[in-house]
């Protein structure tokens, strides 16, 4: 064994990963990266085919994210936010912010301000806290019976946004969340839009993905609105509505039936409650600009008026938080950030004595290395080559596919942009999905990663997440290692 992969397994325990099954077998042990390609300590190549969990966007080692790194380096890695302003980070905040509300599409509310912190948890505890508190100010400034009642959070079936407690009472995945059940507060779930395994889809299986023949009578909309007036005639309305848009990620790749987003966020907002879009992963161009492109026929159009790089604004939706991590930073550090309206801010402000401050924070709030990072990676994201690019490798993603439906073991194809979930089942003409214990996922991706193509699964869902910069040729070679993993698995 490598020492490096001794050293790992003496010593490290790694996140969602059963430790005896990894001290069973030598660990890959990453020593660089460039572009879509890693490289191990052995001098062995990969493919990044989930962009390291989600996180990169262009690629490993870009230069340009690279050099003003070492710029910021060379000036300071960080100075606290607590009493302190940077550069790096207010330029940031004003970048993300002029992209997060474009003039085009979006009516209500502006975001106007930007709390940083470090991860996907961190930003969504952000967001939760401040629904919470905002709700309850507002709610004390109300009749009596208003202000007893607790504020309560509704989120999607399957949700996850994240580690950290509070985000895990948001989250409702049974195998991560039902253990620590005692240290939670309550929230309520509701029905997420999952066409394919819908009880409520009359259609047969086909070779599509489910959403496009579905038949429905949009019966998951319905339960949002019964949620919500369920709970208004208990005269205690949810404060907050989170949610993933596009596409709910750990939950299984689930992809949204278009207009479900608008449709649901109107009834949220009919009902009085904050919005939560939870961007981890849907952020920064990972859902592609399609929307968006057919409103405008000249990229340089576009480009001034419509950057479309979050998925909330590809059905006009602009929630109350807009949580943001992990390729804010293309990739490269821990960096978040929670967007914020006006109105929101307002509600903290007070005369020191009135200690109406949001009190939290982390040392690393605002790091000067991570804001440089990002604002790099924004350039990048917004210049013309990188927008192209993207167009390109989106349809390239949809024609490669396209093959893989005639494995009898994949049941559904869901891709929204630059991401793609692809279910494995026992058999695609009853659905009928592999037990877990099967380790049907798990499986795969090992095979794939024998082929050179690494990424990890999410249950029986196998996930495709190419950087943005991957090439034609490597696109088709992580294809082509999943269809030979699923046929060599599963013959
Ligand atoms: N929200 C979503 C949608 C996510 O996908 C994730 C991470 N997979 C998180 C929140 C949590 O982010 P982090 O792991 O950076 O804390």
């Amino acid at each position: 064994m490598h020492p490096l992969a001794k050293l790992d397994q003496q010593f490290i325990w790694h996140p969602f990963t059963q430790m005896r099954d990894w001290l069973a077998r030598e660990p890959i042990v990453i020593a660089e990266g460039r572009g879509a390609v890693l490289r191990d300590v052995r001098g062995g190549k990969y493919l990044d085919a989930n962009s390291s969990i989600w996180t990169n966007l262009h690629g490993h080692n870009h230069p340009k994210i690279n050099s003003a790194i070492q710029r910021q380096l060379k000036k300071i890695a960080h100075s606290s936010a607590l009493g302190l302003a940077n550069k790096p980070a207010s330029l940031l905040a004003g970048k993300l912010l002029e992209a997060a509300n474009p003039q085009s599409t979006i009516s209500n509310p502006r975001l106007t301000k930007v709390f940083f912190s470090d991860d996907g948890s961190t930003a969504l505890e952000v967001a939760l806290k401040l629904a919470y508190g905002f709700t309850r100010r507002s709610r004390s400034a109300n009749s009596l019976s208003a202000r007893n009642k607790e504020p309560r959070l509704l989120s999607l079936e399957g949700a996850y946004h994240g580690d950290t407690v509070g985000a895990v009472a948001l989250g409702h995945i049974d195998l991560f969340h039902r253990a620590y059940t005692g240290l939670l507060f309550k929230t309520d779930k509701v029905m997420s839009p999952f066409c394919y395994r819908c009880p409520f889809n009359r259609a047969k299986p086909e070779r599509a993905d489910a959403r496009e023949y579905r038949k429905c009578k949009w019966e998951c909309v319905s339960k949002v609105e019964q949620k919500f007036s369920a709970r208004k005639t208990q005269g205690n309305s949810y404060a907050a509505f989170v949610f993933e848009p596009a596409m709910q990620g750990a939950a299984g790749m689930i992809p949204q039936p278009e207009t479900w987003l608008k449709k649901v966020s109107e009834i949220a907002r009919a009902n009085g409650a904050l919005l939560i879009a939870d961007e981890v992963m849907t952020g920064f161009g990972r859902v592609g600009q399609a929307s968006c492109l057919s409103q405008f026929s000249k990229i340089r159009d576009r480009l001034e008026t419509c950057p479309t790089l979050f998925a909330s604004q590809h059905e006009g939706v602009q929630p109350d938080f807009l949580c943001l991590a992990k390729g804010m930073t293309g990739g490269y550090l821990p960096m978040a950030a929670t967007l914020t309206t006006q109105k929101i801010f307002d509600a903290f402000l007070g005369e020191y004595h009135e200690f109406k401050t949001f009190f939290h924070g982390h040392s690393y709030t605002c790091n000067q290395l991570g804001a440089a990072a990002s604002l790099a990676s924004l350039e990048i994201l917004q210049g013309e080559k990188s927008i192209r690019a993207r167009q390109i490798l989106e349809t390239a993603l949809r024609d490669e596919l396209k093959q893989l439906w005639q494995l009898p073991n994949v049941g559904d194809i869901r891709q929204v942009g630059l991401i793609a979930g692809i279910e494995l089942v026992k058999d695609w003409r009853t659905r009928k999905p592999f037990d877990l214990r099967e380790r049907a996922g798990i499986r795969v991706c090992e095979a794939m990663a024998r082929r050179g193509v690494l990424t990890r699964p999410v249950g029986n869902v196998i996930v495709l997440m190419p950087p943005y910069c991957t090439t034609a040729a490597q696109l088709q070679k992580m294809i082509s290692a999943l269809r030979e993993a699923v046929t060599i698995c599963f013959r």
